[in-house]
């Protein structure tokens, strides 16, 4: 975690980003959306962990909406997504729910389900009239079933591509074919792929799972989001090793289907900060215009999780 000098160094860099826009100095300017964050409460008995989990597996200890809010509002960040955090607390996605609540128009949320239960597109449904219109999956949600098999899967893709939901997998490089296969199949479904589809979570960017990540783009509805810089490549600020992989992303998906996000608190491993992570997208990408940074870093992010269809 972030300690207090850090902290204020991080301040003060955000002082020197005022000259490149789209930080809070502009009272004009709707501010930055942050399109990834978690959050784990230590009220345990409002806040049940998962299964197995106790306080001292909290790591770092406490990540709560207000410490979330306190690290990104200097930074010019005022909207975050939230994504469930289901190592912690499981399938209960009560904790984003009432965070959303009690900060109206700040949050929204990325939900979690169990894909294996008889209900599972009601249990979408209920989530989305609280608010939570969107759902993360991973490769092994059915089991060891891949998507294609699994029923479960296959009815989540459906209902989401039916009732305006958004489906996020977070994936290895390895399960691109399989992902290609369900946007082919639900093409009306709006995905988020989160973080390159893990592409350099080995420290190689290999050509050919770009290639695959790329090929996802001619569905209409696929996004990506370039985030988490501090597990890729070299895993080190300033992270330009990563600039050619957002360079290609960019060409294939255009930035309005692409979105910028921090992965807190995970950012703040080792020595990253969240201004790091920020700067990569604001100061230095030469091949993006600033209308182009708008959509990074904020208008991809509104209009497919906070619903503005003409996001200003
Ligand atoms: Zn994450």
């Amino acid at each position: 975690m972030m300690n207090r000098r850090d902290f204020l160094a991080a301040s003060s860099a955000c002082v020197a980003m005022g000259a490149s826009g789209l930080v809070a100095d502009d009272a004009d300017e709707p501010g930055i959306i942050d399109a990834h964050s978690h959050i784990w409460a230590r009220d345990i008995k409002s806040y049940p962990l998962a299964e197995g989990m106790t306080l001292d597996d909290l790591k770092p200890p406490s990540f709560t909406t207000e410490e979330l809010l306190e690290l990104v509002r200097p930074h010019g960040v005022t909207r975050v997504v939230l994504i469930q955090h289901r190592p912690f607390h499981g399938v209960d996605n009560s904790y984003m729910l009432d965070s959303m609540k009690k900060y109206p128009g700040v949050f929204t949320a990325v939900a979690c389900v169990d894909a294996t239960q008889d209900d599972v597109t009601g249990e979408m449904t209920r989530l989305q009239k609280a608010g939570a219109g969107a759902f993360r999956i991973t490769p092994s949600e059915d089991g060891t079933t891949p998507w294609t098999e699994s029923d479960g899967v296959r009815a989540m893709w459906k209902h989401a591509g039916e009732h305006g939901m958004v489906i996020c997998p977070l994936i290895n490089p390895e399960h691109l074919p399989m992902a290609d296969q369900m946007c082919e199949e639900y093409p009306d479904t709006s995905v988020v792929i989160d973080h390159f589809a893990r592409i350099g979570g080995d420290g190689q960017i290999r050509e050919s799972d770009l290639k695959n990540l790329a090929k996802l783009a001619r569905h209409r509805h696929t996004h990506v989001k370039t985030s988490a810089f501090y597990a890729f490549g070299k895993k080190q600020a300033p992270y330009d090793d990563l600039i050619p992989m957002i360079r290609r992303l960019c060409d294939a998906y255009g930035p309005e289907r692409l979105m910028w996000a921090s992965d807190l608190p995970y950012q703040l491993n080792s020595d990253n900060t969240y201004p790091d992570s920020l700067a990569l997208i604001q100061d230095r990408i030469d091949f993006l215009s600033p209308s182009d940074k708008q959509w990074l870093l904020r208008k991809t992010a509104a209009r497919v999780y906070f619903g503005e269809s003409d996001p200003a």
